[in-house]
């Protein structure tokens, strides 16, 4: 589940990054299998590319000890796709088993978000927002 107020920072932070993918980690907790996302934590795509995303070990070091300051956990992964459809690359693919959170993808192109987790396969995630 996002806030409206979550799509509106990742749209924009998905813009401003054009024409390279963007990326975001997501801080919130997990009730009831439900992935509850409480705050977004906007990251630097250090590929500066248009097909693949990289968030620097320092960020993602940041980014947990931010998290563990908000008594939250890292419930998903967001990355834009400037170009294309909102569906896990084949990079993606490998990073999202390696990472078995909810993969949020916004597309540029289509103006839309979808979720996505690794469970032995990629299987879409319903994303609910508020
Ligand atoms: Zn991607």
């Amino acid at each position: 589940m996002l806030l409206q107020n979550h799509i509106e920072l990742l749209t924009d932070h998905a813009k401003r990054n054009i024409p390279n993918e963007s990326c975001a980690i997501l801080f919130g907790k997990i009730e009831n299998e439900n992935f509850i996302v409480k705050d977004v934590f906007l990251t630097k795509n250090i590929e500066n590319s248009s097909i693949n995303f990289t968030i620097s070990n320092d960020e993602l070091i940041t980014a947990y000890g931010e998290a563990e300051k908000r008594k939250l956990e890292v419930v998903g992964i967001f990355h834009s796709h400037p170009d294309s459809n909102a569906y896990p690359s084949t990079t993606d693919k490998k990073y999202m088993e390696i990472n078995p959170v909810p993969w949020v993808i916004f597309s540029n192109k289509n103006k839309e978000f979808k979720a996505y987790i690794f469970e032995s396969e990629i299987m879409p995630v319903s994303l609910e927002i508020r």
